[in-house]
């Protein structure tokens, strides 16, 4: 099936290199890296591999401190809990910017149960985090601090630096999403000061099924499902071979050719915005610079981006995304279109385009003219 794909912030295909990279760890050095023969010692050598090559991707001081997990979800709840849990002595407040995904709202919302106290940080009308409600917010109480490096629906990317060292001055841990960021823009966790980093393979073109939480030398944390021993006892079961080792591989390439890779998406997405912001009453949503080089992400008014998205894939074949893919089928209204200041109605109509690796600048007449006629149908259709 040829067409368009532009919803790789939902799912990126796995890159080929990494896929016959890793197809060996299925087949034949499939065994269980708790094995003490050579099978299981060949794939406990691959987890180890991997984890040198992710811990690399992010400047980790070692290997030791990746810690792998089933994918950005688990991870997420994983330092949540974990920290909140293992650092209660300490206070029982917690911090979240408003825009974070559903997998670090909920365990907060948990733990809100648990006596927990939660107090959300806005964010501006470019979604960029507010610093002095920051500021305001922090506390010697806070446990732990969750900014997400950049918002996968609207692409911006948060002042990651200032706000470890708002939080670090009360001795809060920040814990920091880089699911949407990391092997596109450079994440360095020290320079950054970065205590707990949630990762995901398939984000970097790796298989789906493994992620990883990034735990600074140091941090305690506490599992948040119990096991074995595997991952240091923090993330127990049998490790998922076949993905480790295409995530391990898949963060060498992403670190190899994030650069270049970036540039050229970058000019891509600046091209289609330049032209779908030509369209009428079609308003770019998020930062226009400070944002993720192969992100763009629109509202149109009086349309529904449902519709937007239905139209495009059935009359064009072309894929894009209109909010999360973790809650797009609740109808809702997204909760960072919201925390941005759009009404309900604005945050209907919202269309996001991400860009990846099979995608080239020659798509962008296509994309812009299928965007233009599917919006005119539409608005002829609205009642509105
Ligand atoms: N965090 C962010 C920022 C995401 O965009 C996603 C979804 N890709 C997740 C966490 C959860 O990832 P997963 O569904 O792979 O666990």
């Amino acid at each position: 099936m040829c067409g368009i794909y532009l919803d790789h912030q939902s799912c990126c295909p796995v890159d080929p290199r990494v896929e016959e990279f890793a197809r060996r760890y299925s087949c034949i050095d499939f065994g269980n890296p708790s094995a003490l023969h050579s099978r299981g010692l060949a794939a406990k050598t691959a987890v180890e591999e991997a984890r040198e090559k992710v811990a690399e991707l992010i400047g980790a001081e070692n290997p030791e401190s990746i810690i792998f997990t089933s994918g950005a979800t688990q991870a997420n709840n994983l330092a949540i809990r974990g920290a909140a849990l293992r650092n209660a002595a300490r206070g029982k407040k917690l911090l979240a910017s408003q825009i974070e995904h559903i997998s670090v709202l909920n365990p907060h919302k948990d733990l809100k149960k648990g006596g927990f106290e939660l107090d959300t940080i806005p964010v501006d009308g470019m979604c960029v985090i507010d610093i002095s409600s920051l500021e305001r917010l922090a506390g010697k109480e806070t446990v732990l601090a969750s900014v997400m490096y950049a918002n996968g629906e609207i692409g911006t990317i948060q002042p990651i630096k200032e706000v470890s060292e708002i939080v670090h001055r009360e001795g809060t841990l920040l814990h920091v999403d880089a699911t949407a960021a990391a092997g596109k823009i450079a994440v360095d966790v020290q320079k950054e000061g970065i205590d707990l980093l949630t990762l995901s393979s398939n984000d970097i073109y790796g298989p789906q099924g493994a992620g990883a939480l990034y735990v600074r030398p140091g941090v305690r944390i506490q599992p948040a499902i119990f096991g074995g021993g595997q991952e240091r006892g923090l993330s127990p079961g049998t490790e998922n071979i076949y993905a480790l080792a295409g995530f391990g591989e898949a963060a060498r390439l992403a670190r190899l050719e994030m650069a270049e890779e970036s540039r050229r998406l970058q000019a891509m997405r600046d091209a289609l915005m330049d032209e779908i912001l030509k369209i009428d009453e079609a308003y770019l949503t998020g930062h226009p610079s400070q944002r993720l080089p192969h992100h763009a992400s629109f509202r149109f008014s009086r349309i529904e981006g449902e519709s937007i998205l239905l139209t495009m894939d059935a009359m064009f074949n072309i894929q894009v995304s209109t909010g999360s893919a973790c809650s797009s089928r609740t109808l809702e209204p997204s909760h960072v279109l919201l925390a941005i200041g759009l009404r309900h109605e604005e945050a209907h109509g919202s269309m996001i385009m991400t860009l990846g690796r099979q995608n080239s600048i020659s798509q962008v007449p296509a994309i812009a003219s299928a965007t233009e006629k599917t919006v005119e149908r539409l608005r002829a259709l609205s009642p509105l």
